[in-house]
């Protein structure tokens, strides 16, 4: 069981939850991030299959006019703490939005 934990910001207390059937609607006090939490669908890793888990945003980027990337939307993305250990270190000290991997092209 992981701790509840803004994926924006960090924020661990200011949290509010919203029960919804066996979802859990969270909203971050702090900076107003929003997010969907399921209990029983953290993920496991995909590559060392450990359950050790960190939310993280990660932005949704769209190809506007010319060749800007604009972020449209972002979500909220589980990533590994032992095989993606260097972009959350990263990720926490800035605490932008991840970039997709694969950027959209035209
Ligand atoms: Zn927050
Ligand atoms: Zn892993």
């Amino acid at each position: 069981m992981d701790e509840l934990q803004c994926p924006a910001c960090g924020e661990r207390d200011g949290l509010l939850g919203h029960r919804r059937g066996d979802l859990i609607d969270v909203t971050c006090e702090a900076c107003g991030q929003q997010w969907v939490r399921d209990p029983n669908a953290i993920p496991d890793c995909d590559r060392c299959g450990g359950a050790d888990m960190e939310g993280a945003v990660k932005a949704i980027v769209e190809k506007s006019r010319g060749s800007q990337l604009s972020i449209v939307a972002t979500q909220v993305v589980y990533l590994c703490r032992s095989c993606d250990e260097r972009v959350l270190a990263s990720y926490r000290v800035g605490r932008s939005p991840l970039m997709p991997d694969q950027l959209p092209t035209e």
